[in-house]
């Protein structure tokens, strides 16, 4: 036997910082790698056409990773000898976890679930979401292979499953991927298990059990000294997405007779298919949400056009809502306010649920929140977080129960213990042999 027979786990990024994890599982002549994101560091200031290859690489947003990425942006060709099979994986669409997949080598297959796959060219659309592809327009996005649920994709001597999971990106999954020297790999994305779905999340953790290595995010203890900060929005607001949307739904119900509106997340589709399935009134879309809707889950809903708007020619006329009708109801709709705050109507409530701006660490949060005092606007942030906290990632390794446990996605990865067996630190760069 030698190395080459032997499963290698390399972590190229993300490991000590949230978001934008890149790690390649290796057998012999086969290789994987997941995901393609890039880290998010606002502070930087730059710009999407600023985000060349190299300052990608110096700024650490990306992972200095062999043999994937395009040889026109890196300049070295892929070693296809020593490498005869290869495919890349997506967990999610947000962006720490996408945004490079246009940098990966055209012929190397990329793989997400169904609905990032679909999700992703509708979001590039204007080409202002993900990198460039060399050679090719910026609403170009190169192809994404819709991976079925559980079923095994072969690739060279390994296999992998993609798996629906649980998370504030629609259609987030996660990975297992099995070798011929039988060691199983699970990598859990980001993952909750306060969502929609924890029943699929507990699914994927049975399949999961008794992996020889466990990759997990670690978001939720990535702020040890906030822990028992019972004044944060986080602590008094709901629990999780079911409370959220029965909160918005209660707002309607003691609110008969005022202007309601609200935001949320373009990527996080379920909750709102959910709040327009609860809500007592009419929900309204602003058009550009419903259009992202209707490219990605084909489904129509209403919509309104803020004056001046271009028109979408793939919304049906007949659900268009008159902006005018909205600015003058205080019953029968709610809907989605993006902008132009100024003109609606004094004594209403603005309902924000993990829409942009996100929260005290942009700085566009505090004027935005302070424009709605200025306007007697009553500004309500209603908030779930994506990722599972401390005790639910506890209760995530207790299901899994690794031989080996890697903390990644995280400030602190080292508060991430695993009771059943080793816990392991990778170092970016880092091949470990299973
Ligand atoms: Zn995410």
């Amino acid at each position: 036997m030698t190395l080459k027979d032997k499963t290698t786990v390399t972590f190229y990024n993300g490991l000590t910082t949230i978001g934008g994890p890149m790690i390649e599982v290796a057998y012999n002549k086969s290789h994987i790698l997941f995901d393609l994101g890039e880290v998010y560091r606002p502070e930087l200031g730059l710009k999407l056409e600023d985000e060349d290859f190299q300052t990608l690489l110096k700024y650490q947003l990306i992972g200095d990773v062999p043999n994937f990425y395009d040889p026109k942006v890196t300049g070295k060709e892929i070693d296809t000898e020593r490498w005869e099979h290869a495919a890349a994986f997506i967990s999610h669409l947000h962006l720490d976890h996408s945004k490079a997949l246009n940098l990966l080598a055209p012929e190397i297959p990329l793989y997400a679930g169904p609905i990032t796959a679909e999700m992703l060219p509708a979001l590039n659309e204007k080409g202002d979401f993900l990198l460039p592809a060399a050679g090719h327009d910026k609403t170009y996005t190169r192809p994404i292979i819709a991976a079925e649920y559980k079923k095994p994709i072969q690739v060279g001597d390994l296999t992998m499953e993609v798996w629906p999971s649980d998370h504030d990106a629609y259609g987030a999954t996660s990975l297992i991927i099995k070798t011929p020297d039988h060691k199983k790999i699970a990598f859990t994305g980001d993952i909750r298990l306060h969502g929609y779905h924890p029943d699929w999340v507990h699914e994927f953790l049975a399949a999961a059990k008794g992996s020889d290595l466990f990759i997990i995010e670690g978001t939720g203890v990535s702020w040890p000294e906030e822990k028992h900060d019972d004044n944060s929005e986080e602590f008094t607001g709901p629990k999780n997405e079911v409370e959220l949307t029965e909160e918005i739904v209660r707002l309607q119900n003691i609110n008969p007779k005022r202007q309601i509106t609200f935001n949320t997340y373009p990527t996080n589709v379920e909750r709102l298919l959910r709040i327009i399935a609860d809500s007592p009134r009419k929900v309204v879309l602003h058009a550009a949400r419903a259009h992202l809707i209707k490219r990605s889950i084909n489904e129509d809903y209403p919509y309104y056009y803020l004056p001046g708007e271009e028109k979408f020619t793939d919304l049906n006329p007949e659900l268009e809502v008159a902006y005018e009708e909205l600015l003058h109801d205080d019953h029968e709709y709610l809907w989605q306010a993006v902008g132009d705050y100024n003109h609606l109507q004094e004594g209403g409530l603005y309902i924000h649920s993990n829409a942009e701006p996100l929260g005290n660490f942009d700085p566009a949060y505090k004027p935005f929140v302070e424009n709605f005092a200025q306007h007697k606007i009553e500004y309500k942030a209603l908030r779930c977080s994506g990722h599972a906290d401390e005790k639910e990632l506890k209760e995530i390794i207790s299901e899994v129960q690794p031989a080996i446990l890697a903390p990644v996605h995280t400030l602190h990865p080292e508060l991430e213990e695993n009771p059943y067996g080793n816990r392991i630190l990778p170092k970016r760069g880092e091949t470990i042999t299973l």
